[in-house]
């Protein structure tokens, strides 16, 4: 009886169980013939994730091998699903030609991907950067660095607290962080990391401790800069944490890479204080570049003001949108720019023109630096140089601002490669290297040669038949090719009689034998080997093509930096020009006065006829006239919320370096962005919405300067009203005593607008309203003063809460409002006292309550306690419990 073979002996499935065990965390992908096969747990969870078929090798024995696959060359579309799951995906290929293989097949692994290594993959954000992040623990000082694989980006930077920490996170937006292993084994580690990128999804990666070692660190950056010392990046050489983050986000992107990174850029260090910071609670809670409801683009700030032509362009808006400048100089330099591209509309609109041709430079020359280009992507670089030495010529002849002058003088970085490849590779080549067919006639005199060989086949071939068929006077002959036999010779059964002796009989057919003869033996042999020759020939003369391509890289990255940042001047002048966007006044006063001002968003949505534009006046610092806190009252619905974002949003714009949706603005530098706006996705934190309200409050009142602007929308909503009222009055005079930054504070209390009666820097604001009859329009028009009314009714109305209920509602307030006794006159009290909603007959909200007619409450006002003895008190005290008992 034959042994019974257990399947996960075989060799091949050795090979894969031996390198799995190297890469437990990876899902791993083998190779095999056109497809990539996925063995055992991995099969059924690839199954699961990307709903493909569980197969197995011995289907239905006790020891069956679960199993999946897919085409090898559908992979890369699979991969953003493994990726968004956290999974790590290990490639494992063929390295041998499976046919010149004697017994199993060479495999091994050839790349590791992760969300923070990919280089060109259809996984990537075309407008996003895609950082790996490496931070070496959470005690300052921390060095973080920042690998875009993609585009060979490497920034780095210290943080002296968590809290920093945090901040540089929620700019870089890192697909992936790398930490130490020690730090990993904290078991606290993960959710720290959690927290402070607010992405509890995010991938952390632990990285052996021996990767972080300062003095071994510093020596693998030097050598992979071929410098000795790395002070020309901004390191010095107290910063040995930076070196140990550069130097582990290094090592782990060539280890999964495989390749060197030879795109990689020099390492840029970024200084706080170089840009206004802004925190991920921010940046979610205005929609900067994600929307705060699902996550996507809609919505956002950047979706409504990308005007880009080109992805580095996109990507560029967006990190100057996530880190915007905070030096005055610097932000004029770029309204400069704007400026002058507004300016000039044909030169404007022909630039655009031009930059439509770019193609992807950073990621294309990714691909030629990883060796892992093809003809088509070199070709495409050709054309993107061509079409940036046009945008050069075309800007030529005029006085430009200095930035655009310094790009303009970027853009024809390497004219020889593009007239090499031009001359060399042909217009569309094929898209496999191995295809051939790339290379011009003309070009290499011996693949000339060959390729005459190649091209004669067809006429050697038919004149070889029609010798050989006089010669034996058969008519019906013909000559094939097939992959089994090569070349034959057809013949019909009824003339297979007089075939010759030379004739060698390989295949019977139904109707025909097919044989070989020893000259279409030696002319086949002639003919492959020429394809074989032309191959080779091709693939040698594109390899030159690529190491010159190579040699130009550091010159082409300065090209296309440049290119990105005429497509985003060019996007912002656009925007101007469209929207009629002003270029704001940016300095160092503390201002922040602007006329006409719009939401880019809102106004985009509903229109800009239809969008009330508003004024925000504040100014913080000395003089006594100034208000720099402005209370916003007014009803749900009338247009706070949306008053409050544009203000912020235009200082975004402002310090960004784009012109902004106002018609006059005067902005003093902000240093930082505070929100506090309205509930999120706590829930995914698990923290309760009032605690969340509380730590963000907490983190603006701890953090922000005299420089900073904060915005809040409802404080303390998330508690009693008494605790609320009472936070919110505390905390608006803490902004206004203590850190006298300027602030918009959109509420309902309606009881902190008497604040401005003895706080000079405090302004009322509130919405208009028009009532007329019973009905009512929200102007949204933002003026000074306080709101008399919330309008709750109204807008119930407005989302369709039945008339019934809508009558009923408007009968109970009525009644109320009739009853209520005047309230105390809320201007008696200082701000010093303790705020009114502290004493429950105060404010407005709270008298509704308090009012409400009560028979048991009148007994107790009127009953004589002084007359009563001890025992007489408790009997009566008894009868009101019973009684209120009985009407409850
Ligand atoms: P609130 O914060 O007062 O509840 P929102 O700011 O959310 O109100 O605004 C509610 C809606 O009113 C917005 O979705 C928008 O459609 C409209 N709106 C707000 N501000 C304006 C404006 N200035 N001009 C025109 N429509 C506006």
């Amino acid at each position: 009886m034959a042994k019974k073979s257990d399947p996960r002996e075989t060799p091949m499935m050795r090979q894969y169980i031996a390198t799995k065990a190297e890469h437990p965390d990876a899902m791993l992908f083998m190779r095999m013939g056109d497809f990539f096969e996925v063995f055992l747990d991995d099969a059924v969870e690839a199954a699961k994730l990307l709903g493909i078929t569980l197969t197995s090798r011995n289907k239905g024995k006790e020891d069956e091998v679960p199993m999946a696959g897919v085409p090898h060359r559908s992979l890369q579309g699979y991969l953003p699903k493994l990726l968004e799951h956290g999974i790590k995906v290990a490639i494992m290929d063929q390295l041998e030609d499976p046919s010149e293989a004697k017994g199993l097949v060479k495999r091994g692994l050839t790349r590791i991907i992760t969300p923070g290594t990919l280089l060109d993959e259809d996984a990537l954000d075309d407008a996003q950067a895609n950082y790996l992040v490496a931070i070496t623990g959470f005690d300052a000082p921390i060095g973080i660095a920042a690998l875009d694989c993609s585009t060979g980006e490497f920034l780095t930077e210290q943080a002296d607290s968590s809290q920093q920490l945090s901040l540089a996170l929620a700019r870089l937006q890192a697909s992936e962080i790398i930490i130490p292993e020690t730090l990993a084994q904290n078991e606290f580690a993960h959710e720290r990391i959690a927290e402070l990128s607010a992405n509890p999804d995010m991938t952390i990666s632990p990285m052996s401790s021996y990767a972080w070692r300062a003095a071994d660190a510093r020596q693998v950056l030097c050598e992979r800069y071929q410098i000795s010392e790395l002070d020309g990046f901004g390191i010095g050489p107290q910063d040995d944490h930076l070196c140990s983050a550069a130097a582990a986000a290094l090592r782990y992107a060539n280890e999964h890479a495989f390749d060197q990174l030879k795109h990689l850029r020099h390492i840029r260090r970024i200084y706080p204080g170089q840009h206004l910071i802004m925190d991920a609670v921010c940046q979610r809670n205005l929609d900067l570049l994600r929307n705060s409801r699902d996550n996507g683009k809609q919505g956002t700030l950047l979706h409504s003001i990308d005007r880009t032509r080109t992805a580095p362009g996109a990507r560029l808006l967006a990190a100057w949108i996530a880190r915007p400048l905070a030096e005055a100089q610097s932000i004029s330099d770029r309204h400069d720019a704007v400026a002058a591209l507004l300016k000039d509309n044909d030169a404007r609109e022909n630039l655009r023109d031009a930059l439509e041709a770019v193609y992807d430079l950073e990621r294309l020359l990714a691909r030629v630096a990883t060796g892992r280009c093809h003809a088509r992507d070199l070709v495409q670089l050709a054309q993107t140089l061509e079409a940036s030495k046009a945008c050069q010529d075309l800007m030529q002849g005029q006085q430009w601002p200095a930035l655009i002058n310094a790009d303009l003088s970027l853009l024809n970085p390497a004219p020889e490669l593009t007239i090499r490849i031009q001359e060399t590779l042909v217009e569309d080549p094929p898209l496999v290297i191995s295809d051939g067919g790339m290379i011009r006639d003309g070009i290499d005199a011996g693949l000339d040669e060959v390729r005459a060989i190649k091209r004669d086949a067809n006429t050697w071939l038919a004149a070889y038949q029609a010798r050989e068929s006089e010669a034996c006077q058969i008519p019906k002959m013909k000559v094939g090719y097939n992959k089994v036999f090569g070349y034959y010779i057809e013949i019909g059964k009824a003339h297979t009689d007089k075939v010759p002796e030379h004739f060698i009989r390989k295949q019977t057919l139904v109707n025909a034998e097919r044989y070989i003869t020893p000259e279409l033996k030696e002319y086949e042999e002639k003919a492959l080997s020429a394809e074989d020759t032309i191959r080779s020939k091709e693939l040698a003369i594109f390899g030159e093509l690529r190491d010159l391509a190579e040699s130009y890289i550091g010159s082409i990255q300065r090209c296309a930096d440049a290119l990105a940042r005429l497509d985003v001047f060019a996007c912002f002048a656009d925007n101007a020009h469209r929207l009629h966007w002003c270029r704001p006044i940016v300095d160092e006063s503390h201002a922040l006065r602007i006329g006409g001002g719009r939401h880019p968003v809102v106004e985009r949505v509903i229109g800009r006829d239809q969008f009330v534009a508003n004024d925000c006046l504040l100014q913080a610092g000395a003089q006594d006239d100034a208000h720099y806190l402005a209370i916003i009252t007014g009803p749900n619905m009338a247009g706070k919320s949306t008053y409050i974002r544009q203000v912020a949003l235009a200082v975004i714009l402002a310090q960004s370096g784009s012109f902004i949706p106002a018609d006059e603005a005067h902005i003093g530098l902000v240093d930082r962005l505070f929100t506090r706006v309205g509930a999120g996705d706590e829930l995914s934190r698990n923290m309760s919405t009032f605690m969340v309200e509380m730590a963000e409050t907490a983190a603006i009142l701890n953090n922000a300067t005299h420089n900073s602007l904060v915005i809040l929308d409802e404080v303390g909503r998330g508690t009693s009203t008494y605790d609320g009222v009472s936070l919110a009055w505390a905390i608006t005079e803490h902004i206004h005593d203590s850190l006298h930054c300027r602030c918009l504070f959109a509420t309902h209390y309606h009881e902190l607008t008497s604040l401005a009666k003895d706080m000079a820097g405090v302004q009322n604001l509130t919405v208009a309203v028009a009532e007329e009859n019973n009905d009512v329009v929200f102007l949204h028009k933002i003026i000074e003063g306080a709101a008399t009314k919330s309008y709750g009714i109204h807008v119930a109305q407005l989302a369709g809460v039945p008339v019934p209920v809508i009558e009923r509602a408007r009968f109970i307030l009525e009644h109320l409002e009739e009853s209520k006794e005047k309230p105390q006159e809320l201007q008696e009290l200082k701000h010093t006292s303790p705020p009114p909603a502290m004493k429950p007959d105060n404010g407005q909200q709270l008298e509704i309550f308090a009012t409400m007619p009560s028979p048991i409450l009148d007994r107790l006002r009127q009953l004589p306690l002084d007359d009563y003895s001890p025992r007489q008190a408790l009997d009566q005290l008894y009868k009101l419990q019973q009684d209120a008992l009985k009407e409850s």
